[in-house]
């Protein structure tokens, strides 16, 4: 396994792969890897090509009062994990390395990134956007892998690549979960004892949503509520939303008519949970 800390490294890198006409595959992380992160390397793995993943914990996405000092980091237990998954090139930067301190390019992607997180977050989907449009630039992969975990990214993502027509493939990943439900997140690492059993509140309340739509419930309105108090009633009051939107658009929906997807963000303690599931 290679191990790239610059742009110039990582391109020498993949120069072999490109001149025997080997695919490139990419997957983006910020590190602290875990099970989520590795099932997306294994879908690049089956593609047979040279899967490169980076590790970047990208400042632009975080805001003021956000946890960008705090994330975890630890890039040693990355890259063990990274060589055992079979992954063949880390790419993982300086924050240096990737900013120009004159930068003056923004990439905004309207409309998808204006509900759910965005009102939440602000900035944050155009930092995501401006980090993984260098990162297409830098590698140059034929297809890129991104969880369902993160979906508003996800969809963010592919309108960003059909926009700009960057010819890159994009492969959304299903959400990995702990035995109990959680889903799988760097984020966890926050959570004490009590949080995570808190925490699990949030997959509750997608599956009593999801469950109420099984059972012919299709009014958004009746849906959220059910989500809140589910979270309520496990004493969850830090609510960013419980929003149904469809799952093309992330426009809010009224009736569930369409394939649509159930959403919580939510803070446990000082830690910020998102997690989501799709409803046919
Ligand atoms: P992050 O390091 O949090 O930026 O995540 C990197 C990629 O891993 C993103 O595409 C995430 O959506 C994905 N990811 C994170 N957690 C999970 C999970 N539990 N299941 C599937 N994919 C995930």
């Amino acid at each position: 396994m290679q191990v790239a800390q610059t742009i110039a490294a990582v391109r020498e890198a993949l120069d072999a792969a490109r001149r025997e006409a080997r695919r490139i595959d990419l997957v983006p992380t910020m590190g602290a890897l875990h099970a989520g992160h590795l099932s997306l390397v294994d879908a690049a793995r089956r593609r047979g090509g040279c899967v490169v993943v980076s590790i970047f914990v990208n400042p632009t996405q975080f805001g003021p009062r956000e946890d960008y000092h705090a994330y975890p980091r630890n890039l040693d237990a990355d890259l063990d994990a990274c060589r055992a998954a079979g992954v063949d090139v880390v790419f993982a930067p300086s924050v240096e390395e990737i900013y120009r301190p004159d930068r003056q390019t923004t990439i905004h992607v309207a409309s998808v990134t204006e509900r759910l997180c965005g009102p939440h977050r602000p900035g944050h989907f155009d930092g995501v956007a401006l980090v993984v449009t260098k990162l297409f630039n830098i590698v140059r992969p034929h297809a890129a892998y991104f969880g369902e975990k993160d979906y508003q990214q996800l969809v963010m993502i592919r309108r960003l690549a059909r926009d700009l027509d960057l010819d890159i493939e994009i492969v959304g990943c299903p959400i990995v979960r702990e035995p109990d439900g959680l889903a799988l997140s760097s984020r966890n690492a926050y959570l004490s004892a009590a949080e995570r059993q808190r925490a699990l509140a949030i997959y509750r309340a997608l599956q009593k949503g999801a469950d109420l739509v099984a059972r012919g419930q299709r009014q958004a309105p009746a849906l959220e509520a059910a989500m809140r108090n589910e979270l309520l009633a496990a004493q969850v009051f830090d609510i960013d939303y419980t929003s149904v939107v469809d799952a093309e658009t992330l426009a809010p929906v009224e009736r569930v008519e369409r394939p649509a997807v159930l959403a919580i963000a939510a803070r446990i303690g000082r830690t910020r949970l998102i997690d989501n599931v799709r409803v046919e």
